[in-house]
């Protein structure tokens, strides 16, 4: 899922936790892969090395492609950090913390497996299996269907939230 979808969703879930920063950080960060079990879209990283027999060797190979890469990355990154702050915040700073927080959490998941890619090691290696285990096998392949179907689910996590 994009990064901006599981920054909203983590925001959303933060609001569970409006008085505790740290709870609301571990709300988004267990959203993640919530959502990410659900079939979605991704866009492609050119920069991502693939092993098909086993994805725990997975990399991200520095080049050219990775800082084209970082343009995609970067764009989705500031949404993340924008939209939840946009739909979510009042005026309180400590509220708007607390939505940063979530968002922050939401998207921490990713940031975490490209530190694996780097540093093969434990916590990130038992965090990486279960982030692929609970990653949704099958996928929308066209970004036709997938972004509308991510701006539904996002649509429907902050209709729910209205509710709590
Ligand atoms: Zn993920």
């Amino acid at each position: 899922m994009t990064l901006t979808t599981h920054a909203i969703v983590g925001a959303a879930a933060a609001k569970l936790f409006p008085q505790h920063y740290i709870l609301a950080f571990f709300a988004g960060f267990i959203s993640h892969f919530f959502i990410d079990a659900i079939p979605h879209w991704d866009y492609t990283l050119s920069s991502m090395k693939k092993d098909e027999q086993n994805p725990l060797n997975n990399d991200i190979v520095f080049g050219r492609s990775f800082i084209l890469d970082l343009l995609d990355i970067g764009f989705d990154f500031f949404l993340a950090l924008f939209l939840p702050l946009l739909i979510f915040s009042s005026n309180e700073i400590s509220q708007s913390l607390i939505v940063l927080c979530g968002a922050v959490g939401g998207v921490s998941p990713d940031a975490l497996q490209f530190v694996y890619f780097k540093f093969r090691r434990e916590p990130l290696v038992s965090l990486q299996k279960f982030h692929q285990w609970i990653h949704a096998d099958t996928k929308i392949e066209s970004w036709k269907r997938g972004i509308p179907a991510q701006l539904a689910i996002a649509v429907f996590v902050i209709f729910i939230s209205t509710k709590i």
